[in-house]
């Protein structure tokens, strides 16, 4: 299956010349995403055959060098993405960006939106996690309060620098992520991690109907692999479709920010408002966890001070004391 649609894509299997004329030229283009062009020389004949067949037939695409091209509808099929292609645009990154998220734990009221929509994109059942939401609470005499946890994806991570096989990575964009076609299950990082960020895959992957063909994506880490290690990937397929991680997009309380730190912007996943990250961070006391370890995590965290809602009194630990922070 996946060699049929790598010819597809490639464009040898027909015998026509004009059309593999016309299919190396599309090539050119180097189309992306789930489609690309086949049969037909309407592409030559550019306004001309607008005008015969009209607007509706016609769909825009974008290539990988950013030209928007029309092309006819009819000429939209499916194919499989290449393994290697996906693997080294996997471990390149997005240029130019330093991916940051910031939580809001004032706002967090264990909603879980978040958790619900990362297992959802990345297959996990409802026992498997790439974030969390942990119960807190600093000493006996101060409120517990909610604290979503995914990888911090450190700067300096230990992770990285223990995996023997190269297949867990950091990305010039801040992001780590790990190639399951790599990984040897050694589980090396699970130890060396100290914000306990990284599963193993004890079991066979969820299997999810119409994905039996879908090539590995080191950017979704989808499907996953019995035997081998996942965690939080900040959503790396979203960014490379220009949208926010699946978790920052889910959660309706306007917990998550998140953005590039180039730019020092972050956009609220629910309000859709965008902040300044330096004056965020110092407006609010934002912190990082652990930082006494040299990690240097990309995720910050404002602390939980006027809070929004009462906790939930269920859900309080058993030794808390006071009835408010
Ligand atoms: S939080 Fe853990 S898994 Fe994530 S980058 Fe840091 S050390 Fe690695
Ligand atoms: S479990 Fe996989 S990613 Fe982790 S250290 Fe071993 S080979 Fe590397």
């Amino acid at each position: 299956m996946k060699e049929e649609n790598k010819k597809k894509s490639s464009g040898d299997e027909s015998g026509d010349s004009a059309r593999s004329s016309r299919r190396n030229f599309m090539k050119s283009f180097g189309l992306i995403g789930a489609a690309t062009a086949t049969g037909g020389a309407a592409i030559y004949s550019g306004y001309k055959y607008e005008k015969k067949k009209g607007p509706k037939d016609m769909v825009r695409v974008l290539t990988e060098d950013n030209q928007l091209v029309e092309i006819p509808v009819s000429e939209i099929e499916k194919v499989t993405s290449d393994l290697k292609v996906l693997q080294s645009r996997g471990r390149q990154g997005i240029a130019g960006r330093r991916w940051v998220m910031v939580i809001d734990l004032a706002k967090c009221r264990n909603a879980r939106q978040c958790v619900t929509a990362c297992q959802s994109a990345h297959n996990l059942r409802p026992y498997e996690y790439h974030i969390n939401t942990l119960i807190m609470q600093e000493s006996e005499t101060t409120a517990p309060y909610f604290m979503p946890k995914p990888c911090q994806h450190c700067d300096n991570p230990p992770c990285v620098s223990v995996c023997p096989v190269d297949a867990t990575f950091k990305r010039p964009d801040g992001i780590v992520l790990i190639d399951n076609e790599r990984c040897i299950g050694c589980r090396f990082c699970i130890a060396a991690c100290p914000y306990s960020a990284r599963m193993f895959h004890w079991e066979e992957p969820k299997l999810v109907e119409g994905q039996e063909d879908l090539s590995y994506d080191v950017e979704l880490n989808v499907p996953q692999r019995k035997g081998t290690v996942s965690k939080c990937l900040f959503s790396a397929d979203r960014l490379r479709e220009g949208q926010l991680p699946y978790c920052v997009s889910a959660c309706p309380n306007g917990v998550f920010y998140f953005g590039d730190e180039n730019e020092d912007s972050v956009t609220n996943g629910t309000t859709k408002e965008t902040h300044r990250l330096s004056s965020l961070l110092e407006d609010n006391a934002g912190y990082r966890l652990m930082p006494e370890l040299g990690t240097q995590p990309r995720v910050y965290y404002l602390p939980p001070k006027n809070r929004l809602f009462e906790f939930p009194e269920d859900q309080k630990p058993e030794n808390h004391t006071t009835k408010h922070a």
